[in-house]
């Protein structure tokens, strides 16, 4: 990881937030909006709610809104008409919008369609605040090259990495034994395989501890989002696939910790609330005011730990693999992830056939090579084309 001088910068601050729409671009808007004179939002983008959109651009007088989806741009217009707002529509203006002069950037796009705005905002050698973990998996080493030619600084949002990034001496690496990533075991982590296999969309997107898009809490139930976070850590942390441990720790109030040579592991605690995070990120090198409901330890009484169970959540070991193979692995269970989450969310299969035709994808893919971005994208493509098959061979749910 790449960090800059972290110099503290002049107020009012110009930031940008991909994905403003979402679960953690309302969470960063809402921070912003608390301290309004701190701030000056360059642009704002979402995919197709242009209602809150225009709303948000209206309330942060926005220098630009931009919806992905083409067809909504007169919607949009005529929704932010008789405003200052600059309006844009489809891909190539989401990425206009994150080429835009932002010096803080929230890569809060949900899946690898955050890839290409998230390194646009790399190579302007900027702050990007990174809760895009989609991108960093399907892209690491690229990405972190871009990182490295642009001078950019990644700062963790997801809150595993985010407590790593808190408690990680990077002046002490070679003393740093191992990073232990927790997870709160999602809503199946008491659920029996039979009934896994008949979990609801709806069952499985109501997480117990955290309040996030529907993407992600699947990914949580599966516990891929845990893989998700391995490769992801991978990349940010420089750490090695078997210096990365993942514990289950049901209340989800430790959200990360690392091990030292001396012994010591240091943690960081915290409500289950993504302002903490993502207030860290918007003010380091700094710390700034976030309303998350404080800790009370004494309340909360015990706090619990156990090893994840490989055979109900195969999905963290799939991950494991697809990093030690390498190259195009990583690309290709995302994608396939991607596919078959949509498609499980979309009642065409079961829960527990997720997994399936993401193993049954990246199989196809554990020799292949990746060396520029054409590659990654050519890659995606094609493995969202062989999950698509493989979701064939997988039985009609529920
Ligand atoms: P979400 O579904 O709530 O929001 C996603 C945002 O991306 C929306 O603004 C949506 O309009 C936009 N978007 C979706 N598809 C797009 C496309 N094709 N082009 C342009 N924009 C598009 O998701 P979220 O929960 O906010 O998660 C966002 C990212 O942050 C994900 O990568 C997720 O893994 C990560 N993350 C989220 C949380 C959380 O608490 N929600 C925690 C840690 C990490
Ligand atoms: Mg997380």
């Amino acid at each position: 990881m790449v960090l800059n001088n972290g110099s503290e910068s002049s107020r009012p601050r110009c930031i940008t937030i991909l994905g403003s729409t979402g679960s953690i671009g309302c969470n960063t808007l809402d921070l912003i909006q608390r301290d309004p004179e701190a701030y000056q939002v360059e642009a704002l983008t979402a995919n197709s709610r242009v209602d809150v959109l225009a709303k948000q651009a209206i309330e942060t007088n926005a220098k630009f809104a931009v919806v992905a989806d083409e067809s909504k741009f007169f919607d949009l217009k005529q929704a932010l008409s008789g405003t200052s707002t600059e309006v844009g529509a489809g891909p190539s203006a989401v990425i206009e919008a994150a080429a835009r002069s932002a010096d803080w950037v929230m890569a809060g796009i949900v899946g690898a369609a955050g890839l290409h705005p998230t390194l646009t905002a790399v190579r302007r050698g900027v702050n990007v605040a990174l809760a895009n973990k989609e991108c960093l998996v399907c892209a690491g080493d690229l990405m972190l090259a871009e990182v490295e030619k642009s001078g950019a600084t990644l700062l963790p949002v997801d809150s595993e990495h985010n407590a790593i990034f808190q408690v990680f001496e990077f002046d002490q690496r070679p003393a740093i034994e191992k990073i232990i990533l927790t997870a709160s075991g999602g809503p199946f982590w008491n659920t029996s395989l039979r009934d896994m296999q008949k979990a609801t969309p709806a069952e499985a997107v109501a997480h117990p501890n955290w309040d996030m898009g529907a993407k992600i809490s699947v990914d949580s139930a599966t516990m891929m989002n845990k893989g998700l976070e391995l490769i992801e850590a991978h990349y940010l942390f420089l750490m090695p696939e078997d210096k990365i441990d993942v514990l289950v720790h049901v209340q989800s109030i430790i959200h990360s910790l690392v091990a030292y040579v001396d012994g010591s592991v240091l943690a960081q605690l915290g409500s289950p609330d993504m302002r903490t995070p993502i207030a860290y990120a918007l003010g380091w090198p700094n710390r700034i005011q976030a309303p998350s409901p404080r800790l009370n330890l004494a309340s909360i009484g015990n706090l619990s730990f156990e090893s994840p169970d490989a055979e109900r959540f195969p999905a963290i070991e799939l991950a494991r693999q697809a990093l030690r193979d390498g190259g195009a692995a990583p690309t290709a269970l995302n994608a396939a992830n991607e596919i078959a989450v949509a498609a499980f969310l979309d009642k065409k299969i079961g829960f527990l056939d997720i997994a399936k035709t993401v193993e049954a994808t990246v199989a196809k893919y554990s020799r292949t090579k990746i060396l520029a971005l054409d590659d990654v994208v050519a890659i995606d493509k094609e493995a969202r084309i062989r999950a698509k098959e493989c979701l064939t061979l997988c039985p009609i749910a529920i």
